[in-house]
């Protein structure tokens, strides 16, 4: 239980419907889209200033209570379950568009607006932000998981696309970091460290983002392999030849099985597939490059390429896409889940997931790979019957393996998705003695380990 004085205090600062403890409310607030076991907070207020935030991160460290900001709760490494109970503090209703920067292609947010609201209304403007992760996520949580999606491939992920962040430190402190100037070489980098943090070191209240104007000229190409080694070869050839695709994502056959489920795309051969996109300004030069990416694929035993995919037929496979991991979930209905995500350089990406798919076949796993492949990222669920431990065992075995297999290609143990609490335990394997200055750092911005505790670092 929170202290008395602290509850007393919040009821001074936020009125009755901007703070509850009812216990539906706070079971909204215990789980994200995880199978990470739920944990209740003790209360939850939503600020609607960078005021009330740091008013209330002043009482929560007087009286050392756990705060866990909360964006859309979509996270799939149990980055915002409020593990130690305490305050979380919900961003849904601070989720302005501050400014349209049109001229410099930026916009400036509160951190609870949507980023599928947000694109809407830039779209008007004829730009887009372009990080997409498939759930519809707010900026705030975009920023601090660091989220990448299905147009990373070129135009990078979120950390890639912030220019200036408003940030509440632990004693309430409000600082400002970096600036609107898309060159900057002052100081210390401040903005890409909040970046990724997971709300363990700060709490974001306002960021300025990079837009990217909607491309004149799209063509979108399908094409199926023999196997998902041939795929992902294929991969790193279409990279590696520099023919920039604007989206390049990889689905094994059970993946097409079930996303063949969605009843408004056209019905696909349930085989290891490659769904790409490239953009243009010139029709001619995206011929061009599709072309190239035809012979490319067919040196590796490609069986069908196909380039006549309509905008509209387009828009529905990316939605389909998009809610892949909800399909699984209802394909595989009754059972427990588990989410993989790492990500290695593309010339080691082969390797990964051919050995990635022998491993699940080995192990006796029933699931599917399908990733952001041209980001050399893979994702793996496996899933495993509720009354099973021995399964459950021998899926977390696999999630194991698979990343260290992941670490040792010198690739990541989290592409997209954070550290949060399932990554936790290969933070001292792949950063080594760095891992001491993160835990230095948390303890200059956070001396009483108030924000998001057990998250990131390892106990
Ligand atoms: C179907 C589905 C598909 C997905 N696909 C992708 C994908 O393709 N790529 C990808 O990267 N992810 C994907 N995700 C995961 C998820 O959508 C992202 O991690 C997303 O960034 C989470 O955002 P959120 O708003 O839901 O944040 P939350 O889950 O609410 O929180 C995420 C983290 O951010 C912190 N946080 C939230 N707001 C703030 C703030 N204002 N200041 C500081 N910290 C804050 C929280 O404490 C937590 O640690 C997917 C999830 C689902 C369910």
């Amino acid at each position: 239980m929170v202290p008395q004085a602290f509850l007393n205090a919040l009821q001074n600062l936020y009125p009755p419907e901007r703070i509850s403890t009812r216990q539906a409310i706070l079971e909204q607030h215990a789980r994200d889209q995880s199978a990470h076991p739920p944990h209740l907070p003790d209360l939850v207020v939503w600020p609607l200033t960078t005021e009330e935030v740091s008013q209330t991160l002043q009482l929560a460290q007087q009286h050392r209570v756990p705060v866990t900001p909360w964006g859309a709760g979509t996270s799939i490494e149990g980055n915002p379950i409020p593990i130690h109970g305490g305050l979380v503090m919900d961003f849904s209703r601070m989720d302005r568009i501050l400014a349209i920067h049109e001229e410099d292609f930026q916009v400036t947010v509160q951190p609870g607006v949507l980023y599928k609201d947000m694109n809407k209304v830039l779209a008007r403007y004829g730009l887009f932000f372009a990080p997409d992760p498939g759930a519809n996520a707010s900026i705030g949580g975009m920023l601090a998981n660091n989220a990448a999606g299905i147009r990373t491939v070129k135009y990078g992920a979120t950390r890639d696309n912030v220019l200036a962040l408003e940030v509440v430190l632990a004693d309430g402190r409000v600082i400002h970091t970096g600036s609107r100037s898309v060159k900057q070489s002052s100081g210390y980098d401040l903005t890409h460290l909040f970046v990724g943090s997971e709300g363990t070191l700060g709490v974001i209240t306002q960021a300025t983002l990079k837009l990217a104007p909607i491309p004149a000229h799209v063509s979108a190409a399908v094409a199926r392999f023999p196997t998902v080694a041939d795929a992902a070869a294929a991969v790193f050839e279409i990279i590696g030849a520099g023919l920039e695709p604007t989206a390049l994502e990889l689905l094994d056959a059970t993946a097409m099985r079930v996303l063949n489920t969605d009843p408004d795309i056209p019905h696909f051969p349930e085989q290891p597939t490659l769904f790409m996109e490239f953009a243009s300004s010139h029709q001619a030069a995206l011929e061009d490059t599709l072309d190239q990416v035809r012979e490319l694929c067919a040196e590796h035993y490609a069986q069908g390429f196909d380039t006549g995919v309509g905008r509209q037929e387009r828009a529905r496979i990316w939605r389909a896409r998009h809610h892949l991991f909800e399909a699984h979930v209802r394909y595989f209905a009754g059972q427990q889940f588990l989410v993989g995500d790492a990500a290695v350089p593309i010339s080691r990406y082969p390797e990964l997931i051919a050995r990635t798919a022998a491993l699940m076949e080995k192990m006796g796993l029933v699931g599917s790979l399908l990733g952001h492949a041209g980001d050399g990222n893979i994702h793996t669920i496996v899933f495993y019957p509720p009354d099973d431990p021995q399964a459950r065992d021998r899926a977390l075995a696999f999630n194991d393996a698979f990343v260290e297999l992941a670490l040792e290609l010198e690739g990541t143990s989290t592409g997209e998705h954070g550290v949060g609490l399932g990554k936790r335990k290969f933070m001292a394997r792949e950063h080594g003695l760095a891992l001491d200055v993160m835990r230095q750092l948390k303890h200059t911005l956070d001396p009483y380990h108030i924000l998001n505790p057990g998250k990131v670092l390892p106990e």
